[in-house]
């Protein structure tokens, strides 16, 4: 039987994604942030639960599928703001991932769930062409990263084009890192997949009452991810199950 982990498992779009890979004959290993029965404890970004997840999966001989659902977006916008959603939206996806890699098992495929406000169009300048450079390293990708919140403290992010989002920014941190993975996997034997999703505007905490999607139909393209049969593609954005550009 396959096994899936899905982060941020205990609402909104995680919720719908794990129920839907459960339903397709995958054991589900759902995660929450808040203790809850049948879920494994998982802050995105605490280094010890990431740490005991990747032991128990790898103890049940590994995960098939990763969903990194788990995501917020807070309100305001300063050096604090940004340093927190990066955590847990851009770090947090990185460092599980990282840690769930090393016992994943053949055909593994590794989704991120960002959004459409994850374009590239949301940089400008230098700091577009850095994150658009196909020859992108991951320690290139963490310099510049980090490089945002210094920034943003510093009263220049606008100059440098950046923009006043922390959550956009984050969402295009995660999409590099897809690109860079995707290239860090080549030549890995086991043949893994890594793609990330704009699950479209979703009625959950997050979305708000006014979305006209569904959880489930944000799900579908995350789900559709998670399940691309062998040759499928990788370091891909999709909407809708179609590519869209980065
Ligand atoms: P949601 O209902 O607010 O759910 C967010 C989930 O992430 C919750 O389970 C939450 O846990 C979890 N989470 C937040 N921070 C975490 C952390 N540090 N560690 C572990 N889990 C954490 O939002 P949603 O709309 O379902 O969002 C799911 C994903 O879709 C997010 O990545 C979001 O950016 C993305 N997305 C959503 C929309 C939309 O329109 N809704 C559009 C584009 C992209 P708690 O319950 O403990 O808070």
């Amino acid at each position: 039987m396959r096994t899936a982990v899905v982060t941020g498992a205990n609402r909104g779009i995680g919720e719908a994604i794990a129920a839907a890979l459960a339903a397709r004959g995958l054991r589900v290993v759902p995660t929450s942030r808040e203790p809850r029965e049948g879920f494994v404890t998982l802050d995105v970004t605490r280094a010890d639960h990431v740490a005991a997840l990747a032991q128990k999966v790898a103890g049940q001989g590994g995960a098939d599928v990763l969903v990194n659902n788990a995501g917020v977006s807070l309100d305001g916008f300063d050096e604090r703001v940004v340093r927190r959603t990066l955590d847990a939206n851009f770090l947090g996806a990185m460092h599980v991932t990282d840690a769930l890699l090393p016992s994943m098992r053949r055909g593994g495929r590794i989704v991120m769930v960002s959004s459409g406000l994850g374009s590239l169009t949301g940089v400008r300048g230098e700091v577009r062409a850095r994150f658009e450079d196909p020859r992108l390293t991951r320690e290139g990708l963490l310099a510049l990263v980090e490089e945002f919140p210094r920034d943003v403290a510093a009263g220049v992010h606008e100059r440098r084009g950046w923009p006043s989002s922390a959550y956009r920014v984050s969402k295009i941190a995660m999409n590099a890192l897809v690109r860079v993975m995707a290239r860090e996997l080549e030549g890995d034997p086991r043949r893994i997949l890594v793609n990330t999703a704009d699950p479209g505007w979703v009625r959950t905490r997050m979305g708000g009452r006014s979305a006209p999607r569904s959880v489930e139909h944000g799900a579908r393209t995350p789900v559709w991810l998670a399940l691309l049969p062998e040759g499928g593609p990788t370091g891909g954005f999709f909407r809708d199950e179609h590519a869209v550009a980065f």
